[in-house]
Order: structure tokens, then C-alpha cells, then sequence
């Protein structure tokens, strides 16, 4: 049976590396974590959000999934995000993209993967709405890359709507969410602009950072 050697034995290498940088490192981390941001991000393998921020184990929560997407019916990202900020306290929240996004492209392409094309549904419903906005930009990758900044943006305004952190705006608990994208060729994190203190910026940044477009018919409905 192949019990995987090498990851046993990188593990090994780095724990030795981490305790020896950092003496008492494990016991410390072991006994409580107290991470200051929520990430929400994409599922690729190129986009570790540890290593992409400079946080160490323990200074950050973390969730992905495919095209960092976030639904309202989904127990799993909403339970992270009520025991992120319920319960640890978390006063950032960071929805994090980025550009040559696999399941955002093939969305676009309305390529068939499989049963993960249910699960891309509403990307294809935001290039639907923001049809001629995309079709403004000159190349296939720039439309490709203002798709994947405005999943991003839908999915943050969304953490804005859920119960969870409407409740923890009412409640006074000071928490920010963030819009970000990352561009894999040059390891460098964009801010799209979205920073919302409470549902009124989060519409507003919304608004000003996805931009104008004509064919909005159906804008309303996908927003929820
Ligand atoms: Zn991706």
C-alpha cells in the first residue's frame, strides 16, 4: 500500500524547521488560535492563502472552495463564517479570487467538467447580466479577468447579506469585508475596491466597483 512517504516525510522537515525557528511553537498554537481574518478563497492548488499573505498556523481561518463562491444555502461556508466572527471574533473577512480562475473560465466557455458546472451556475449568470460590459474589453483574457473581479465582487456582497454578519453589523462588532483578486503570474494580490463597514457601503462599493452595464435586466434577482 502506497502510505504517501514524501508528504510524511515534508511534514517531518517542517515541523522540525517551524519548532526550530520558533521554539515552543506548537505547544503554544495547540492550546489556542487567534486568527484576526477570515479568508474565503478559491480551491486552486496555485493560491495558498497562508503563504500568499505571510501568515504563519493560527492567524488565519480559512475556506475554499471551486471559484470561491459563497450561497446562502451553504452549511459549510456559513458555518465558517458564523464561527469566524461568533466565535473567534474575526473583524476581517477577505474574499479572495484570482485571474486565470478554472472554474471561472470555464463558466465563461460554458465548457462541460461535470457535475461542478451545477456549482459554477451563477458565474455563468454574472457574464449573462454583465454581457456587454465584458464584451467592451478587447481580448479574450481581459473579459476572462473583469469575470473573475466580478464573481468576486457578487461573492462578497453576499457574505454582506447573510444573516450572520448582518446580525454582527446590528450588534455593533466591527468587521470589514474585503474584495480581493490575486494574479498567479506575478504572485501579487489586487484590492478591487470593496470594503464594506455595514450593508449601505457594502451596496455602494458594490455598485461602484462592478460598474455600469446595459443588459441588467435580471440584475436584481441573481443578487440575493
Ligand atoms: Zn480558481
Amino acid at each position: 500500500m502506497n502510505k504517501l512517504p514524501q508528504l510524511f516525510a515534508n511534514n517531518r522537515r517542517w515541523a522540525a524547521a517551524t519548532e526550530q525557528r520558533n521554539p515552543g511553537f506548537f505547544g503554544e498554537l495547540s492550546a489556542q488560535q487567534n486568527p484576526r481574518y477570515l479568508w474565503i478563497g478559491c480551491s486552486d492548488s496555485r493560491v495558498p492563502a497562508n503563504e500568499i499573505v505571510g501568515l504563519a498556523p493560527g492567524e488565519l481561518f480559512v475556506h475554499r472552495n471551486v471559484a470561491n463562491l459563497v450561497f446562502h444555502n451553504d452549511f459549510s461556508c456559513l458555518s465558517v463564517l458564523q464561527y469566524a466572527i461568533d466565535v473567534l471574533g474575526i473583524e476581517h473577512v477577505i474574499v479572495c479570487g484570482h485571474y486565470g480562475c478554472g472554474g471561472v473560465t470555464a463558466a465563461y466557455e460554458q465548457r462541460p467538467l461535470g457535475l461542478v458546472d451545477n456549482w459554477l451556475l451563477p458565474i455563468r449568470d454574472i457574464a449573462r447580466t454583465y454581457a456587454t460590459q465584458l464584451a467592451e474589453l478587447p481580448t479574450d483574457l481581459e473579459r476572462a479577468d473583469r469575470l473573475c473581479e466580478l464573481n468576486v465582487l457578487f461573492q462578497a456582497r453576499r457574505v454582506c447579506r447573510t444573516t450572520i454578519v448582518q446580525q454582527a453589523w446590528e450588534r455593533d462588532h466591527p468587521l470589514t469585508v474585503h474584495a480581493w483578486v490575486y494574479r498567479l503570474n506575478d504572485g501579487l494580490l489586487r484590492d478591487l475596491g470593496f470594503c464594506a463597514r455595514d450593508l449601505a457601503s457594502a451596496d455602494a462599493d458594490f455598485e461602484r466597483t462592478v460598474g455600469a452595464d446595459t443588459n441588467r435586466s435580471n440584475h436584481q434577482a441573481m443578487t440575493q
